[in-house]
C-alpha cells in the first residue's frame, strides 16, 4: 500500500490543543497528543472539517506553492468549476480564465466540456452494466476514500469512469507537449482546488497510478490576487469553449442534470451519505440507478477552500448559465468512439483499505474487544476529548491498541489522587 500523505498539516506554532477539531472529525482521525492535534493517515479522509472548525487558523491544506511552478517549462491551470462561481455577476468565466495567466501560469485550460463528456460517459456506461445496483459517482474524492476505509463492500458499485479534472490534465498534457515540443514531465499540469481532499487525491489517487495532476493551488489562496487582476484588466478569454451543462457540475445535482438516466439521485453531506450507504450495505436501497454524492452539503461550490460562500456561489453560477446560454459542446459518437478506445477508464484497481481490526487472530480480537469493554466501564464515559482522543470509546479503542493509557483520562487521574489523599488521610489518623 502506498504511503498516505494527508491533505491538512498542523502548525505546530498555532495549535493549542483546545481538541475542537478531534471532537469535529467525522472519522476520528485526530488525536491531541503534548497540546498537538495529531491527524491519523489511516483515518483521515481529507473532508477538511478539522480545518473549518479550528479557531486558531493551525490546520492548514498542503497546497502548491509558487516555487512548484518553476520546477517547469510550461504551466497549466486547470480551474475547478467552483472558482467561477466565487466573483460576482460582473465577472464571469473568461475574465476568470485570463486573469489566470496574468497571475504566473502560462495557459488555462476549462474542465466543463470535460464534465459535459463524462456526463455521457456516465450514461453510456448505465446504459451498459449489469450491476449491482446503485452505481456511484467518484467524483468527490472524500466520498471515495469513505468507501474505501468504511464501505468497502461498495466499490463494485463505483462508477468505473475517471473524473473530469484528471482526464482533462491527461488530454491537454499530451496536447501541448506535441504542441510546444515539450517532454511531458516539462509540464506542469495544476489544479485550482476549492477542497483538501482533491489535494489528496493527486498526491495518493485511486483508480490511478499517478495522478496527471503536477500539485494544486487553492481557491482561497489564489481568489485575491484574481480579483485584483480582473479589476485592472478587463480582459477576457473566450467563453465558446465553456459547456453550460458541464458548469453544472459545481453545485450537487449538476452531475444527474446533465444525464439522461432519470433514475438518479443526489446525496449531499456526511451524514446522509452515511444513511443512504449503510441501507445500500445491508441491501435495503436498490430504487435508483446511479446516485450523485458528496461529503461537503452543496458539493464542490461548498468545499473548505472557496471564499465566496455556498448561498453565493450557486446565484452566481445561475448569472453565469444565464450569460451563457444553454452551450452544449458535446456530440454523443465522440463520447462513445472514446468509450470504445477507454479514454475513460480507471487506471488502477479500487482496492479496500479498511481500518486495522483490533487483531488479526480471532481470540486475541475477542480478548482485546473484551479489556475494551471492561475499559469502557472504568471510564466516566462523559467523552469530554480532554485526554485528546475525541470520546470515551475511542480513548479505550486506543488504550487496548497501545496508543494511550489509562492514565491520559483526567478523571481516572482525579479518581486516583482522592484515593491516595484518602489513604493518606487514613494513614495520619492512625
Ligand atoms: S482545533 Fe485542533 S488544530 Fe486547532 S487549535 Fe484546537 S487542537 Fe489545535
Ligand atoms: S480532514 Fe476530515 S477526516 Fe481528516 S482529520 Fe480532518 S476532519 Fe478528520
Amino acid at each position: 500500500m502506498p504511503h498516505r500523505t494527508h491533505a491538512i498539516v498542523t502548525d505546530k506554532e498555532k495549535c493549542i490543543g483546545c481538541v475542537t477539531c478531534s471532537m469535529a472529525c467525522p472519522t476520528k482521525a485526530i488525536r491531541v497528543r503534548s497540546k498537538l492535534a495529531e491527524v491519523d493517515d489511516e483515518l483521515c479522509i481529507d473532508c477538511g472539517t478539522c480545518m473549518e472548525v479550528c479557531r486558531y487558523d493551525a490546520m492548514r491544506p498542503r497546497t502548491s506553492s509558487p516555487a512548484d511552478l518553476k520546477r517547469f517549462k510550461y504551466t497549466v491551470a486547470l480551474p475547478s468549476l467552483t472558482l467561477y462561481a466565487q466573483f460576482g455577476k460582473e465577472f464571469h468565466p473568461g475574465q476568470a480564465l485570463h486573469a489566470l495567466r496574468k497571475i504566473g501560469f502560462d495557459e488555462t485550460y476549462d474542465i466543463s466540456w470535460m464534465c459535459e463528456m463524462v456526463m455521457g460517459a456516465t450514461d453510456a456506461y448505465l446504459s451498459e452494466s449489469t450491476g449491482p445496483w446503485p452505481k456511484i459517482s467518484v467524483t468527490c474524492p472524500a466520498l471515495l476514500r469513505l468507501v474505501q476505509i468504511r464501505y468497502p463492500d461498495l466499490i463494485p458499485h463505483l462508477v468505473p469512469i475517471e473524473t473530469p479534472r484528471e482526464l482533462a490534465a491527461k488530454l491537454r498534457r499530451r496536447r501541448v507537449a506535441a504542441e510546444k515540443g515539450l517532454d511531458p514531465a516539462e509540464i506542469g499540469m495544476f489544479f485550482i482546488t476549492p477542497c483538501t481532499a482533491i489535494i489528496h487525491s493527486i498526491v495518493a489517487p485511486v483508480g490511478l497510478e499517478a495522478s496527471h495532476l503536477d500539485g494544486a493551488f487553492s481557491i482561497a489562496d489564489l481568489y485575491g490576487p484574481l480579483l485584483k487582476s480582473m479589476k485592472e484588466d478587463p480582459g477576457s478569454d473566450p467563453v465558446d469553449t465553456v459547456s453550460v451543462r458541464g458548469l453544472r457540475w459545481a453545485m450537487a445535482g449538476g452531475e444527474i442534470s446533465g444525464m439522461r438516466n432519470a433514475n438518479s439521485m443526489t446525496v449531499r453531506g456526511l451524514h446522509d451519505v452515511i444513511y443512504v450507504f449503510d441501507r445500500i450495505e445491508a441491501g435495503t436501497f436498490s430504487s435508483v440507478d446511479f446516485i450523485e454524492a458528496y461529503i461537503c452539503p452543496d458539493g464542490c461550490v461548498s468545499g473548505g477552500l472557496t471564499v465566496a460562500g455556498r448561498y453565493t456561489a450557486q446565484r452566481n453560477l445561475q448569472e453565469a448559465y444565464r450569460l451563457l446560454g444553454d452551450q452544449t459542446l458535446v456530440k454523443e459518437e465522440k463520447v462513445r468512439s472514446l468509450l470504445r478506445e477507454h479514454f475513460f477508464d480507471f487506471e488502477a484497481e479500487i482496492k479496500a483499505r479498511p481500518v486495522r481490526p483490533l487483531a488479526r487472530d480471532l481470540r486475541e480480537a475477542i480478548a482485546l474487544k473484551r479489556e475494551k469493554d471492561a475499559l469502557m466501564e472504568r471510564l466516566p464515559r462523559k467523552d469530554c476529548a480532554a485526554c485528546g482522543a475525541p470520546d470515551c470509546e475511542t480513548l479505550a479503542d486506543d488504550i487496548v491498541r497501545g496508543k494511550a493509557q489509562l492514565s491520559d483520562c483526567v478523571f481516572v487521574r482525579l479518581e486516583a489522587l482522592e484515593k491516595e489523599k484518602s489513604a493518606e488521610q487514613g494513614g495520619d489518623h492512625d
